[in-house]
């Protein structure tokens, strides 16, 4: 079972059930984090502004159609 590095309590998402991509949020603080890897779990902090550019894309995208 992962653990929130912020404030080391569980994190409440069953290991199996997530994909590469997919974001948990931590219940306690809040604090969200990317599924980078499942196999093992591999779990990377989501900062402010630093996934910004791929929502923006997808607004791009949708304007193109
Ligand atoms: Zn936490």
């Amino acid at each position: 079972m992962a653990v929130c590095p912020e404030c080391e309590s569980v994190l409440d998402f069953d290991e199996d059930d997530v994909e590469e991509g997919d974001v948990v949020v931590c219940d306690e603080c809040g604090t969200e984090f990317e599924v980078v890897a499942t196999d093992p779990l591999e779990l990377s902090q989501r900062g402010d502004g630093g996934y910004e550019e791929e929502d923006e894309a997808e607004i791009a995208d949708e304007d193109e159609e």
